[in-house]
């Protein structure tokens, strides 16, 4: 079994594309099948390098490894030539020398009849020997296929009219050399965006004209944003590696999007693993999505928290760079990632808190030290307490903050908060006594004198 994602490189690799390429891969994934990844590059103007690495730069952070590839169209000129002869001396194809002006009449004479714009085959018995090249399409009979996900789909060839194969500049077009690919790779499913449904009809054609078998297609509905229209940069950021940057984990995009569209019961969570093994193109829905950014940050959130330790420092380690934290001069970063697991909905929140680990900073959040700092006699009992700590361990700090508190008859806030806000400039951390042991025992000692002399 093989699928191929075959995306065209023009601008960021969108996330409904990636979707596409997800739903690919993981159908291969669960026949122990074969996916090819094959650049669409044809379009000469439009395609850009900067494009294609951010698709292989997606598709590398995403884990979506492919067996084959990447292919590039553009290697594949000869190929297509070739074919393109066969088509012509086989009377499946002719070429055409229609003015722009006569096209564009024809289009506006069906538009005024309420018709969708044909070419009228005016060249096809011309014998001409130059121009762009058509497809002879059937004139007659019904194309039926039975979409994977969509069901039965119908087409009259009456409706198609003979498709431009290559351009004048002998440059082929996306429908063939779709098909062609298609069928020299042994792809087994096309699975892709339902934008390209009307394409399939003009595809099965050319396959037939070429006597080849024909793949099994699958059409994915779209995703919409909010307001029903079709998922833009308005909605969303559409950018995958823009994700990255955010800090979300990759497992939980691809959690997020397969859930878009495709369902399993009423189960949200899934691993990569899992994924795999209970995706089937048949839980696909037939109506579109709607993308919902909330929903993605609480799946980021889960996975955070149900991850390995090792799995999160593999990819929490780029988030550290980016901020230049330097992990050598402070405590082990597995405790740091276990501490803060719970409570950061992203990995960049994770790198922000663990700042404190790792960076001596000179100023307290000013509000927040007013408040808290008043209190400069408990201040220094908690210092010349933790002074004389030896194991510096949160057991024994969490007793010496009960035991000042008891001594200054207090409520446990009174110290926490202030030695919550000494410790971390913010006041943003999570169990005290762990954070005070993570920070260690000379940095909190000097935040706790800074703090007294604020
Ligand atoms: N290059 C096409 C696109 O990006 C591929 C469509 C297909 O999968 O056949 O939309
Ligand atoms: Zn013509």
């Amino acid at each position: 079994m093989k699928s191929r994602f075959a995306p065209s490189p023009t601008g960021d690799l969108h996330i409904g594309s990636i979707r596409t390429a997800l739903f690919a891969w993981a159908w291969a994934k669960k026949h122990q099948g074969k996916f090819v990844l094959r650049i669409e590059d044809t379009d000469i103007e439009r395609s850009t390098k900067s494009s294609i690495n951010n698709i292989l730069e997606s598709m590398d952070w995403l884990g979506l490894e492919y067996e084959e590839g990447p292919f590039y169209q553009t290697n594949n000129f000869d190929r297509y030539k070739e074919i393109i002869k066969q088509l012509l001396n086989n009377d499946k194809a002719y070429y055409c020398q229609c003015s722009k002006e006569r096209l564009q009449k024809l289009r506006e004479d069906a538009l005024k009849k309420g018709d969708k714009a044909k070419y009228d085959g005016h060249c096809k018995n011309k014998n001409l020997t130059t121009g762009v090249v058509r497809f002879k399409n059937p004139t007659q009979g019904l194309v039926v296929f039975n979409d994977e996900i969509k069901g039965e789909i119908i087409i009259n060839n009456k409706e198609l009219d003979d498709l431009i194969i290559a351009r004048y500049d002998s440059t082929p077009t996306y429908n063939l050399t779709v098909v062609i690919d298609d069928h020299d790779m042994g792809i087994d499913y096309v699975i892709r965006g339902d934008d390209h449904i009307n394409n399939t009809p003009r595809q099965i054609n050319l396959y037939k004209a070429l006597n080849w078998d024909l793949p099994k297609f699958a059409h994915l509905p779209m995703i919409l944003g909010s307001d029903g229209k079709r998922l833009s940069k308005r909605h969303a950021v559409v950018g995958i590696m823009n994700y990255k940057q955010q800090g979300f984990l990759p497992e939980a995009l691809l959690n997020y999007l397969a859930r878009l569209g495709w369902s399993y019961g009423d189960k949200e969570l899934f691993s990569i693993n899992e994924l795999i093994e209970l995706f089937t193109l048949k839980n696909i829905n037939k109506s579109p999505a709607i993308f919902d950014s909330t929903k993605l940050l609480w799946i980021n959130q889960e996975h955070i928290k149900n991850s390995s330790i090792k799995n999160i420092n593999k990819h929490l380690a780029w988030h550290l760079q980016q901020k230049n934290i330097i992990i050598n001069d402070g405590p082990d970063i597995n405790k740091v990632i276990q501490h803060l697991q719970q409570r950061s909905k992203t990995l960049v929140e994770m790198a922000e808190q663990s700042k404190m680990f790792y960076q001596d900073f000179d100023k307290f959040e000013e509000n927040l030290a007013n408040k808290h700092f008043k209190d400069k006699k408990m201040l220094q009992l908690l210092l010349s307490k933790l002074e004389k700590l030896n194991i510096w361990e949160a057991d024994n700090i969490k007793i010496i903050i009960q035991d000042v508190c008891s001594e200054l008859d207090i409520g446990f806030g009174k110290v926490g908060q202030p030695f919550r806000l000494a410790l971390s400039g913010s006041g943003n951390a999570g169990n005290i006594d762990i954070t005070a042991e993570l920070v260690g025992k000379k940095r909190t000692l000097q935040r706790l004198k800074m703090a007294i002399n604020f």
